[in-house]
């Protein structure tokens, strides 16, 4: 089997890492991949939101299945071009991927079907938006409906700062037409889990609950990244739970997004804050979940291949999904200055003996084959083992053993869980 992998960051990486282990041995490739990708993956010198020479390609050198990573290229119809261009694809259609692409959208479909989430309003107009967080109060929270990197969500303290994050997204048009429009909500109070589900239409199967964490330094101080490091599993999000999710969220989003036409293919990820009145929904993506996905992949015991070709075709009911009874943790390595003003072209030192689950994000090859540093988060380094201590020891042993100018990681993740 062909099977190309769509995008060049650590989760796509991973997923790569975990369809080579396929006993099916697919023939991999990567749009565009990265150089931890490049030993077992053919590159592909194609940008991820290249989505009609990624369909073409994908038609004209026969891939079986077209395996999308990013939000990006969802969101701008690829799954929907492969489709047309008569290629399987794992990932949402441009439709259903407005539960990740508008939040606005995602709060409507949740609304009309009963799922539990914060209360909110939707604004076009500024004046109205800040005439509604002076009625509220603070704490409360004021969102971007579009796509912004993770960057588009303010959690405002004060009444002032929910008003000045107003006027960046809607007057000073801060993420552009993504900010247009703002989603305001309620602030919700307890600890966040991320959770899973491959989704083929119709069946529904959970991946292992994680958690992720999103401040650049530890205790959770300093500004919001793309993620610093994760773990899975949560020992709070129990079977019960995870089951409960399933029942009261994802079901009922799947079945009002029906009842709109439209039909869920890929990986519906639920960002969940758990309060005392049980799970509520805090954000839908479209896609794998970065850095989740890079310890959620090395504890599946069944195959990657087969379930992402089954889910594609709507046959999920028919193949295993099985987990491991084991613990990952993931460490994210920054570059210096990460987030605001990532320094990349450092040389990057990989010791030998590192675990196959060092993936890469932003790294490059230069020209004489040295390894250096290309992006903020350069390198995200899972470890596995029996428990989560056995886990991090892991994962910290071989993050400590990788070297390059100005490394930072937070030191405490899964340090404490819950
Ligand atoms: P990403 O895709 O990077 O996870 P995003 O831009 O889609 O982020 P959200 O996940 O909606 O944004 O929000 C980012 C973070 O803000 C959440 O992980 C959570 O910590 C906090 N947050 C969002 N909504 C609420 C809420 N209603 N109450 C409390 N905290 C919230």
């Amino acid at each position: 089997a062909r099977v190309l992998v769509v995008g060049s960051g650590a989760r796509e990486h991973a997923i790569a890492w975990a369809l080579a282990k396929s006993p099916r041995r697919p023939r991999l490739y990567a749009a565009p991949g990265n150089p931890g990708m490049a030993a077992w993956c053919e590159m592909v010198n194609l940008r991820v939101d290249d989505v009609s020479g990624i369909a073409q390609f994908a038609a004209r050198e026969r891939i079986d299945l077209v395996v999308v990573g990013p939000e990006l290229p969802l969101a701008l119809g690829l799954a929907d071009a492969c489709a047309a261009a008569g290629v399987r694809v794992f990932g949402p259609s441009r439709a259903a991927a407005r539960l990740e692409s508008s939040k606005a959208f995602a709060k409507a479909v949740m609304a009309k079907a009963g799922v539990p989430t914060a209360a909110y309003a939707t604004f076009t107009d500024p004046a109205a938006a800040k005439a509604y967080i002076r009625q509220q109060g603070a704490p409360i929270v004021v969102k971007a409906d579009g796509l912004a990197a993770g960057k588009g969500v303010v959690v405002a303290e004060t009444i002032a700062a929910a008003e000045a994050a107003i006027d960046a997204l809607m007057v000073g048009g801060k993420f552009g037409a993504a900010g247009a429009t703002v989603v305001i909500e309620q602030f919700l109070r307890g600890r966040e889990a991320s959770l899973m589900f491959f989704v083929d239409g119709e069946t529904v199967r959970p991946l292992l609950p994680a958690r992720d964490y999103k401040r650049v330094g530890d205790g959770d101080t300093g500004p919001n990244t793309g993620g610093m490091g994760a773990f899975a599993p949560v020992p709070e999000v129990t079977a019960d739970v995870v089951a409960d999710v399933e029942r009261r969220i994802v079901r009922p989003t799947l079945a009002e997004l029906r009842a709109r036409g439209i039909v869920y293919r890929g990986v519906l990820y639920a960002g969940l804050m758990l309060t005392e009145d049980g799970p509520y929904v805090v954000e839908f993506n479209a896609r794998f979940g970065d850095p989740e996905t890079e310890v959620v992949l090395p504890l599946l015991a069944s195959d990657l291949l087969a379930i992402l070709w089954a889910t594609a075709e709507g046959r999920l009911a028919d193949v295993e999904v099985a987990w491991r009874d084991e613990a990952a943790v993931c460490v994210v390595l920054a570059a210096p200055g990460y987030p605001e003003r990532p320094q990349t072209g450092a040389a990057i030192t990989l010791p030998d003996g590192l675990p196959e689950t060092v993936f890469h994000a932003g790294t490059a090859q230069r020209g004489d084959g040295q390894l250096v540093t290309a992006g903020g988060r350069v390198l995200t380094v899972t470890g596995t083992g029996p428990d989560l201590t056995a886990a991090r020891a892991a994962a910290y042993r071989a993050a400590e053993a990788i070297t390059f100018p100005g490394k930072h990681m937070r030191k405490d993740i899964a340090l404490v869980v819950h």
